[in-house]
């Protein structure tokens, strides 16, 4: 190719993309300013799971071992143990409860085949996506960081009502 129509090709490309830019200036802005404002969290966003109890507090998860089984990622770790009290006493619904449930977020890809495999509903991801920590020990989170009644809502996220339409640029209507 000659050195002109390298020049006018070159220049073409730049024309073509500034306009692509400029075209973009007047339309409705999508970035949001984390964590000054809000992130919206769309209903289905897999987060931070939630370790789910009864309407009596008692902990959902009968230590069963299925979400474990199916994590791809071998990230889930269980002990399981058996309570012997009357129900009305037990840590869990049923007489066998995890004493131990951890979850590695290191070795989590969040694929949510641990949810569809519980039995219980004792086990959802949440929307909480502040993850990031500065050691990778702290990425294991316990029982204690993942029970629904322990965990706290951060101010930094909302979740959208269903009929909200927030990535609605990237749906096919
Ligand atoms: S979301 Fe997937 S990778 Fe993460 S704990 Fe559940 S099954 Fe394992
Ligand atoms: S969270 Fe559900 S699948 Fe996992 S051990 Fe508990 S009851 Fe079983």
């Amino acid at each position: 190719m000659s050195l002109v129509a390298d020049i006018f090709e070159s220049t073409k490309a730049i024309i073509k993309g500034m306009a692509v830019t400029l075209s973009k200036i007047p339309q409705e802005k999508w970035t949001v300013q984390y964590p000054d404002d809000p992130v919206t969290m769309q209903p289905r966003y897999r987060g931070m799971h939630l370790l789910h109890v009864d309407e009596l507090g008692r902990e959902k998860c009968v230590a069963c071992f299925l979400c474990a089984a199916a994590c791809p990622s071998d990230c889930i770790y269980i002990v399981a143990a058996d309570d012997p009290r009357a129900p009305e006493e037990r840590t869990g619904v049923d007489e066998r409860f995890a004493e131990v449930y951890n979850i590695d977020y290191g070795r989590c890809i969040f694929c949510g085949f641990c949810v569809e495999a519980c039995p219980k509903d004792a086990i959802t991801h949440g929307y909480n996506f502040e993850l990031s920590v500065y050691s990778r020990a702290d990425l294991l989170k316990t029982k204690d960081d993942l029970l629904i009644t322990k965990q706290q809502q951060s101010s930094n996220y909302r979740v959208a009502f269903s009929e909200e339409d927030v990535d609605s640029e990237y749906k096919e209507v």
